[in-house]
């Protein structure tokens, strides 16, 4: 690298990118064809570190308010301690407390930035290992049954298959990948069922096809209702919208059996591994989750892969074209990089 690239302080910068989904994503509250996201670059000493913001709409963030923020704190790098991650994340955290992607971004690029300098992995950099991990399940989105079909035929590679409830044809939707598949599968009803009695009923029709899990049955705030039905069914209940960080959990585990940890609700990955710890300690599982996300925000959370129950990483394969590369599957298994800091490299190099 020429000398005159080489960052004499840290440098933040940002840009918006447009993420073509491979089918339009349906979820109980939306449909989308793309998804913009914001991906960061932290310069410092001829050391790239990339970040990634995946805004949601559940929790009012999108990609122009998200780049402002970043660059609203952007300038605080070039004053901080690079190497005191816990001061950094909590003095963003102070300037930016409304919008968790942002700060996912930001940590997520400091975390590569450290890793990097010290030419290590980033799992190594927290004291995670890279072990033989359990396999991520792959998504597939509501729609109608014969093209419900051929996703199935596309997911062939995947152990496990993740289905997006919580409308109106819900049964029809499980009849359809019943009548081509035996795999296991985990629903997320994204808060969709709203009536617990009706919840009940779905659920232990869903226990007789086979569903091993069941994401966010309803509504983060019918917390009681949601209690009501973790009484009356042995079908674990996993905790997405009621929980997005550690000091949360507490509160909702007479609820759920376990929590799905993102780093994008967590706001990054210093909190996330909070969570791991307060899971533990509650006796909860863990699921690792993302949002429509590339190589970037995906492999971050890998890297946490070996504290983790059940994997649902696979946002970077939901996309038409993934900008970074460096995770390969085998058998439905992502594998975590060993090259230094997230392991992931631009894809057109
Ligand atoms: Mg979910």
């Amino acid at each position: 690298m020429a000398l005159s690239n080489i960052k004499e302080t840290p440098e933040v910068t940002a840009k918006i990118i447009r993420l073509t989904l491979k089918h339009k994503w349906t979820l109980s509250r939306n449909t989308s064809a793309f998804k913009e996201n914001v991906l960061i670059y932290l310069r410092y000493k001829g050391i790239t570190g990339y970040g990634e913001a995946a805004p949601n709409v559940r929790y009012g963030e999108e990609a122009h308010s998200t780049i402002s923020k970043i660059e609203s704190v952007a300038p605080l790098y070039a004053e901080m301690d690079i190497f005191k991650q816990e001061a950094i994340e909590k003095r963003i955290k102070h300037e930016i407390s409304d919008n968790s992607c942002a700060r996912a971004a930001l940590d997520i690029a400091l975390m590569d930035w450290l890793a990097k300098a010290q030419n290590i992995p980033l799992y190594k950099l927290f004291g995670c290992q890279n072990k033989q991990i359990v396999p991520t399940s792959f998504s597939i989105g509501i729609d109608q049954p014969d093209i419900i079909k051929k996703k199935v035929e596309e997911a062939a590679d995947f152990q496990i298959l993740k289905v997006k409830l919580g409308g109106s044809n819900d049964r029809q939707i499980i009849e359809a990948i019943r009548a081509v598949t035996d795999k296991p599968i985990r629903v997320d009803a994204n808060e969709g069922w709203k009536d617990k009695h009706k919840a009940l009923d779905i659920i232990r029709w869903l226990k007789s096809e086979g569903v091993e899990l069941i994401e966010q049955p309803m509504p983060a705030e019918m917390l009681k209702e949601i209690t009501w039905l973790h009484e009356r069914t042995d079908v674990p209940l996993i905790a997405d919208e009621s929980v997005k960080s550690c000091g949360e959990i507490p509160q909702i585990q007479d609820a759920f059996d376990g929590i799905n940890i993102k780093l994008m609700k967590a706001g990054g990955i210093q909190e996330a591994l909070r969570m791991v710890a307060m899971a533990k300690k509650l006796n909860m599982k863990i699921m690792l989750g993302c949002m429509i996300e590339t190589s970037v925000a995906i492999s971050a959370a890998l890297h946490l892969a070996s504290q983790a129950d059940y994997i649902d990483l696979d946002g970077h394969l939901l996309i038409q074209e993934d900008p970074f590369s460096g995770i390969d599957i085998v058998n439905g298994v992502l594998q975590i990089p060993d090259k230094p800091g997230l392991g992931i490299y631009p894809a057109s190099v």
